[in-house]
């Protein structure tokens, strides 16, 4: 099973959740915007789409 992991830019407000509750360190951040550069560790939880508020963060199954 493998998932993309996209992230809205426009929409993420910097707050860090995504990159402190991924299991598996998908996130990190640059210039103040997280960019999921281990998308291909996601193991598809959604704990990150649930931390964040301004929903910037889609997971999808593939
Ligand atoms: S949880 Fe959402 S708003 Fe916060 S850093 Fe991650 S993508 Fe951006
Ligand atoms: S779905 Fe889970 S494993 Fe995948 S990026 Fe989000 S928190 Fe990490």
């Amino acid at each position: 099973m493998a998932f993309i992991v996209t992230l809205d830019e426009d929409k993420c407000e910097g707050c860090e959740e995504c990159v402190d509750v991924c299991p598996v360190e998908v996130f990190e951040m640059e210039d103040d915007k997280s960019v999921p550069v281990n998308a291909d560790e996601c193991l598809g939880c959604e704990s990150c789409v649930e931390v964040c508020e301004p929903g910037a963060i889609t997971i999808e199954e593939i």
